[in-house]
């Protein structure tokens, strides 16, 4: 069991689309979740509709914003709506994403998403699922876990040993809301070897999210408003935006799945505890919902680990693969060169889970 703080949060909102769910024959035991983000929380969720009892251990106070590019792919309607979610989710005002934008020093290359997707703050989507499982009867515990009772859901996020890279080498991301003019694309700017992503998020407010080593931060003396003046793109659309909060970061952070990993009885690990793929994909929330909402169910039904992982890798194996390729394309320079002829739509779905 988690050893420090047992405060217990109740978020004491109600959503408008609860519904108490029938719960399944096999299932009698209590599901330990380590991580309120949306992995865990839709674990709860999935769990609690087997009829598990489930604790969550969460070691923030939510809402809190949480560095990323808050893009959820379409795919987030259909896992949102197997919760019975979809009315909470539009109150909380989302904004819908149907373009995309890839800006390559000079080259552009824009295409319509095969579906719409929407931008929405972690602020506001994390504390929708966590608040949801807890309206359903997870208990909800705001404490980190440092040991835990299985079986357990390891949802606690990216976890993975930052050795890959040599410092200067290493990879952070940094984001910040600004008020800029809102539209509905997603624009990526790519250039000396750092990627940032915008996109319109509620209230009229614009997400502004990127992955740079910590060289090039250097360079800029870790001023992010600087970085950004170096592309010139970039700059003019930032002309008259104004910051609305002080930049977050986070790092080092590193590509990797544990797919292979030896599985080990009654802990199933997910999001982005089993696998963390390029951001630029926008897949890892949906990846996330997705993955908790298996190991959720695997867990409460006493599946063994193995063929859950079996089940995971089906979900992520594709989009970690093809993400590899184009993250390859993109330090290599290839991109640029190529981005007249990159199959937009089609590089969308094959990053998608
Ligand atoms: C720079 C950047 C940009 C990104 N942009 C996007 C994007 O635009 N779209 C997209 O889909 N994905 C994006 N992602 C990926 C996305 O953020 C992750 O895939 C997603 O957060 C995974 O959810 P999770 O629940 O697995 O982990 P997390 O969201 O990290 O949640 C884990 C939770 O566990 C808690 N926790 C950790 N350890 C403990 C402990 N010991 N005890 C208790 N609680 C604990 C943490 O407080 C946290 O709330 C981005 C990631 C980065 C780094």
């Amino acid at each position: 069991m988690p050893e420090c703080g047992k405060t217990k949060r109740h978020w004491a909102l109600s959503l408008r689309h609860h519904r108490q769910y029938r719960p399944s024959e096999h299932v009698t035991k209590t599901i330990h979740i380590i991580g309120g983000g949306p992995a865990g929380a839709s674990a709860a969720l999935a769990a609690l509709r087997e009829g598990a009892s489930v604790n969550i251990f969460e070691k923030s106070k939510f809402p809190r914003h949480k560095v990323c590019g808050e893009f959820l792919s379409p795919g987030i309607l259909r896992a949102l709506g197997n919760f019975e979610l979809l009315g909470a989710f539009d109150a909380l005002g989302p904004s819908p994403v149907r373009r995309a934008t890839l800006c390559f020093g000079r080259r552009e290359k824009s295409f319509h998403l095969p579906e719409s997707a929407w931008g929405l703050s972690r602020a506001a989507f994390d504390h929708l699922l966590l608040r949801a499982a807890e309206e359903r009867g997870a208990v909800v515990t705001q404490a980190t876990a440092t040991s835990f009772d299985k079986p357990a859901v390891v949802a606690r996020g990216r976890h993975f040993a930052s050795t890959a890279r040599e410092r200067g080498q290493r990879l952070f991301g940094f984001k910040a809301h600004f008020r800029a003019a809102v539209n509905d694309a997603v624009e990526l700017y790519f250039f000396n070897g750092c990627y940032v992503g915008l996109n319109a998020v509620e209230d009229g407010l614009t997400n502004v999210c990127g992955i740079a080593s910590e060289h090039l931060l250097g360079r800029f003396g870790f001023e992010h408003d600087e970085l950004l003046q170096a592309c010139e793109p970039l700059r003019v659309r930032l002309q008259r935006a104004e910051r609305v909060m002080s930049w977050l970061s986070t790092g080092p952070l590193r590509f990797e799945n544990r797919f292979r990993a030896e599985p080990e009885e009654g802990i199933y690990a997910a999001g982005d505890a089993l696998s963390f793929v390029d951001p630029f994909t926008g897949s890892g929330l949906v990846a996330a919902v997705k993955t908790g909402t298996l190991a959720g169910r695997f867990a409460a039904r006493g599946k063994p680990v193995e063929e859950y992982l079996q089940s995971a890798r089906a979900v992520l194996a594709r989009p970690f693969a093809v993400a590899g390729i184009f993250r390859w394309a993109i330090t290599s320079g290839w991109a640029e060169r190529l981005a007249p002829l990159l199959p937009g739509a089609a590089m969308f779905r094959w990053t998608r889970p």
